[in-house]
């Protein structure tokens, strides 16, 4: 394959789609936001920062022309995969949705679905000690907990945040003896998360269900519609070979 990709990216598919098309002898793109301090860089070209939403990501298709974007962003990025299907509407590169499959529960879960942040601190009044895994940005919304709070992000979270927390900062993937040791040592009686899916961050749920702790889970935005979607990164390289790129 000789052509050209844009990944949009910041998960770990972005970077092993990176590798699979940069082997495959694709010229890659890949594309992060800029959250993180010290990124795990894909393989292939890099570039960083936001386009200036779906008109600059449109000028940025037409200043550096590419065969293919793959929205390979995480599934609660919704600002980005919304720029991303205007931008590709607006230029005609065609565009895929690479994301992952949500969680699914098993025997033994205590799941409380919510449809936002703001749900989430409601369904955690009453509890003592809540384990916040829902990443550093959005904390704001369970500034007003008075519960203990054990925030883990990759980079220190950044006020407003709720008058107890705890922050653990660490990067995944997390085994289950790191979840279970975590929840001991905080006695935490709650696990907040989004419905991120994949294996990464998954031990959590794992760690919750042996210690018989209930999990509220934000259920994922909507994709935009007419957009392709594939759940794993074989599907996209397909996509990809399929299109000659
Ligand atoms: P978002 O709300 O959709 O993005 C906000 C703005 O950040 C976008 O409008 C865009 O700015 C810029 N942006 C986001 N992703 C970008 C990318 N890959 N390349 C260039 N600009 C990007 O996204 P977010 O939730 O803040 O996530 C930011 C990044 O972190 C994404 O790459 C995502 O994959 C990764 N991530 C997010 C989460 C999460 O829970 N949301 C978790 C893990 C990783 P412009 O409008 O200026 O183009």
């Amino acid at each position: 394959m000789t052509g050209r990709v844009l990944v949009l990216g910041g998960t770990g598919e972005a970077r092993r789609l990176a590798s699979a098309l940069v082997a495959d002898g694709v010229d890659v793109v890949s594309s992060l936001a800029g959250r993180v301090a010290e990124p795990a860089l894909p393989a292939g070209k890099v570039r960083i920062g936001g386009f200036g939403g779906a008109e600059g990501l449109a000028e940025w298709l037409r200043a550096n022309p590419v065969d293919a974007v793959v929205d390979a962003t995480h599934p609660f990025a919704t600002a980005m995969t919304a720029s991303a299907a205007a931008a590709a509407g607006a230029t005609g590169v065609p565009l895929l949705r690479l994301q992952r499959p949500g969680w699914s529960a098993q025997p033994g879960d205590d799941w409380r679905w919510v449809d936002s942040l703001a749900g989430a601190a409601e369904a955690v009044q009453g509890f003592d000690c809540v384990f916040l895994t829902t990443g550093r940005q959005g904390l704001a919304a369970f500034a007003g907990l008075a519960a203990h709070c054990v925030v883990r992000s990759v980079d220190p979270p950044e006020p407003p945040l709720p008058a107890r927390t705890t922050t653990v900062l660490a990067r995944g993937p997390f085994s289950l003896d790191d979840e279970l040791a975590l929840l001991r040592e905080h006695a935490v009686d709650v696990v907040v998360t989004k419905d991120s899916g994949g294996p990464m961050t998954v031990a959590k749920l794992t760690a919750a269900r042996e210690r018989g702790v209930p999990v509220v889970l934000v259920r994922r935005p909507p994709l935009p519609t007419g957009v392709p979607v594939v759940a794993t990164v074989d599907e996209a390289r397909g996509w990809i070979r399929s299109r000659a790129i």
